[in-house]
């Protein structure tokens, strides 16, 4: 058996965009065409998929690199080279991708949406572009722009869904044991047998939720502050309790008693989570005839509180499938679970490397290159606002309008950067 993973650090590279091309356009009798190289294709994005039967992040022990396909490059006869091919990878739902080096979250993909998490790069422009009345054979293109490369850091928090509460030896663990077990096809997949404590219970078809045997609140209580804190951490995002009891009371205990000591414990531990719904279990029932007593109390109890009251027998497999069902049930009435606010925030690009920058004027247009720019501008969304500020203050930064200037750039002299044109203005 495999050990668990809950994280696994993997690189992305999305594709670079195809280069733009230089061509004229050739036909027989005519002198000279025109410029009709066309653009490049743009890069393929790592876009990740959340996929409800994953329930582990194994597969990405074994494949740390995921790249995306490269633009195709343009052709003459004002041909696009092909977009590169995105690569999709699923993940199991709940994963939460990090900026490794920052450790800040990119995105929960517990909100069930898809995330590109790296870009691909855009194609150049082909040389079509660039004719004007003054310029009629512009011999130059723009190569493509890199795609995104990342180093991030998925995280699988195994969130129960369901948080098994209640005194020691009431029965939790059994519970759980059979709960997850319910499906015998599905019992030796690989996620079940691997945290003693936390299970899939497979509802239906497609169908499922994480059900925690949570560590005991007594027992948290009676040693030490400490646990208070691994109780709330652990049972967080739990959105519902089965809170069970041993119906017996063969350890002497009374079973009312027992339910309202435990909610009192959950009060001071936890009072903000005092008020999420219960499920009641009364548990060892095969020790007991049903009009036992202190079985009647209990349930009139708690239906009295408007509680759903379950009896079963775990050791004896009798009411798991009711349960199942109540928390299938309560489940899907009930918001989702919280989902993790995005905090990674891109660095601004340092401006080391922007020396390197050649600036040139052919044509009457200012043409800027270099890795270091081809960098900045790939991580620019020209369409944004706030993106375009930040490349101008990326440009500022490194000098460049200053290198400009001192070269006799003149007001409404077009720029060419990349994928980008623009006048320039002081
Ligand atoms: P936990 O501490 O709440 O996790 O309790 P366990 O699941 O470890 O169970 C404690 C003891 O109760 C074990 O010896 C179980 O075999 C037993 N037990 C659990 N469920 C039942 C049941 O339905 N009937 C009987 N007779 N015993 C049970
Ligand atoms: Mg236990």
């Amino acid at each position: 058996m495999p050990a668990f993973v809950d994280k696994a650090r993997i690189t992305l590279r999305a594709g670079k965009g195809g280069d733009g091309a230089v061509a004229f356009h050739r036909e027989k009798y005519v002198a000279a065409g025109g410029p009709d190289g066309g653009d490049g294709g743009r890069g393929g994005s790592v876009i990740f998929v959340p996929d409800d039967n994953m329930t582990t992040l194994m597969d990405f022990r074994y494949k740390r690199k995921y790249t995306a396909g490269d633009g195709a490059n343009g052709q003459g006869k004002r041909c696009a080279g092909k977009d590169g091919d995105d690569l999709i990878v699923k993940v199991p739902r709940g994963t939460l991708i990090r900026d490794t080096e920052s450790g800040s979250i990119m995105h929960d993909m517990s909100d069930g949406q898809r995330f590109v998490a790296a870009k691909g790069g855009r194609g150049g422009w082909g040389n079509m572009h660039f004719a004007t009345p003054t310029r009629q054979v512009p011999r130059f293109a723009k190569p493509g722009l890199p795609g995104e490369s990342r180093d991030i850091t998925l995280e699988l928090k195994l969130l129960a869904d369901v948080g098994l509460i209640g005194f020691p030896n009431v029965g939790k663990s059994t519970i759980l044991s059979v709960v997850s077990k319910a499906h015998p096809k599905i019992a030796n997949y690989h996620f079940t047998a691997l945290f003693p404590n936390l299970g899939v219970v497979w509802v239906d078809e497609g169908s499922s939720f994480v059900m925690a045997d949570i560590p005991g609140i007594i027992e948290g209580a009676s040693s030490g502050a400490g646990l208070g804190h691994d109780f709330l951490r652990h049972v967080e995002r739990c959105r519902l309790f089965v809170h069970v009891i041993d119906a017996s009371g063969f350890e002497g205990r009374d079973p009312v008693e027992d339910f309202r000591i435990i909610n009192e414990e959950l009060k001071e531990y936890a009072p903000e989570l005092a008020g999420r719904p219960q499920i009641v279990v009364a548990n060892k029932c095969d020790l007991l005839d049903e009009e036992a007593e202190s079985l009647q109390r209990l349930k009139t109890h708690v239906q009295g509180l408007g509680l759903p009251f379950i009896e079963m027998s775990a050791a004896s497999h009798q009411g798991t499938e009711a349960l199942i069902r109540k928390c299938a049930e309560m489940l899907a009435q009930l918001p989702p679970p919280k989902v993790f606010e995005a905090d990674y925030v891109p660095p601004e690009p340092t401006v080391e490397g922007a020396e390197d920058v050649v600036i040139r004027k052919e044509d009457g247009v200012w043409h800027l290159e270099g890795d270091w720019l081809r960098r900045v501008a790939a991580t620019v969304n020209f369409s944004d606002y706030e993106s375009r500020m930040f490349f101008d203050r990326a440009l500022r930064k490194a000098g460049i309008f200053d290198r400009l200037e001192q070269m006799g750039i003149q007001e409404k002299d077009t720029v060419c950067i990349y994928d980008l044109m623009f006048d320039y203005q002081y």
